[in-house]
């Protein structure tokens, strides 16, 4: 068993733990402040392959036994029962450490905004069945930071390729004449060299990359170098991930990225053929912490989880759908799909050299 490393106040003994309201610890007992000492500067490491994460001593993995969730919290906190599936079967996993993040990005809201913020999302769903806005049971709503890798690189590329242009020309003559489409074929060579910042992926075995997008923006400007303050009553979900994998993660969307600028340097149709070499160089990571809460609700015997930015209170959720309102429903969900689409877009249009992922 790692030591206990709880902040306890100074003035009556009780534990302390992060207030994001008041951005500082706070006493649960007779409410004095202790401020962190937020070091902004941007934190990242030079990566190198086959590098492992440090531990960060005085926190501990605690596992559920229900669910098999992993959670890293300071050592000797109180555990209660586990946020993702609401079991009380927490035990510590005796002699692990967890793994020590470079960079967090606190929470800003409270517990009880988050909780707010998913009632006004549910009674907006309306193609929820109105049974479940009145009887839906909320288990209570836990923050849990979500643990993912973020790169910056700066790559190299020299491409050549074959591109296609439509055109419109007439055959034939008298009657017979009609318009018909063609491809003309150009060559395309060249080179971009692109700086890459914030790359990101997930690591959290809870959170897909699809929830973390559907979630963002996170408020990238108050991250901060990690301090145990900021995870004290909170937990941290812990990697699945190496990082390794997580560099290989980032690069692709890098190489997506750079395929991206390369093609939008031209005017054209189809793509022949697209060959991009590329050097990744000054690959820095960063480890970082972001901030979600997190709970179920249960309706029909059944549990349904959800997910609450805790920078902005965005929710993301799965809702059961009304029989009735189903085919409304499908309606709904694609009129969400045009609105991703159209921020795909809009995302895609503020890319500029250098490049930061629309993460934050
Ligand atoms: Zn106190
Ligand atoms: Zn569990």
């Amino acid at each position: 068993m790692s030591k206990a490393y709880i902040f306890k106040c100074p003035q009556c003994g009780a534990h302390k733990v992060y207030s994001p309201k008041k951005q500082a610890l706070e006493c649960k007992h007779c409410s004095s402040l202790t401020q962190i000492a937020a070091d902004r500067e941007v934190f990242k490491k030079p990566y190198m392959a086959g590098l492992a994460l440090e531990v960060d001593p005085g926190t501990e993995i605690q596992g559920c036994l229900s669910c098999g969730a992993r959670l890293n919290m300071l050592a000797g906190e109180i555990s209660g029962v586990c946020p993702f599936c609401g079991a009380g079967n927490i035990v510590s996993v005796e002699g692990s450490e967890g793994l020590k993040p470079d960079e967090c990005v606190p929470f800003a809201i409270e517990n009880e905004d988050a909780e707010r913020n998913f009632k006004k999302w549910l009674l907006k769903k309306w193609f929820v069945p109105n049974e479940l806005k009145k009887k839906a049971r909320i288990e209570k709503i836990r923050g849990v930071y979500s643990p993912v890798f973020a790169f910056d690189a700066f790559s190299s590329s020299t491409y050549t390729g074959v591109l296609g242009k439509h055109y419109t020309t007439y055959v034939g003559s008298g009657k017979n004449r009609r318009a018909v489409v063609r491809t003309r074929y150009f060559p395309i060579s060249g080179s971009l060299s692109l700086q890459h910042n914030d790359i990101m992926t997930e690591c959290s075995p809870h959170f897909d990359q699809k929830v973390l997008n559907r979630l963002r923006p996170f408020d990238l400007r108050s991250r901060a170098k990690y301090d145990k303050g900021f995870l004290s009553g909170f937990w941290a979900d812990s990697a699945d991930k190496d990082l390794d994998q997580g560099w290989q993660d980032c690069k692709a969307i890098a190489d997506d990225e750079t395929k991206r600028q390369i093609l939008s340097r031209y005017s054209y149709d189809v793509v022949k053929s697209l060959n991009i070499n590329t050097t990744y160089e000054d690959i820095k990571y960063s480890y970082m912490l972001l901030p979600l809460y997190v709970s179920s609700y249960s309706f029909k015997d059944k549990v349904f989880s959800f997910f609450v930015n805790g920078c902005t209170g965005k929710i993301f959720g799965k809702v059961p759908r009304s029989p009735v309102k189903i085919l409304l429903a499908v309606l709904g969900a694609l009129a969400l799909m045009l609105a991703a689409f159209l921020l795909g877009q809009h995302f895609d249009l503020i890319g500029t050299n250098p490049y930061t992922y629309p993460f934050g």
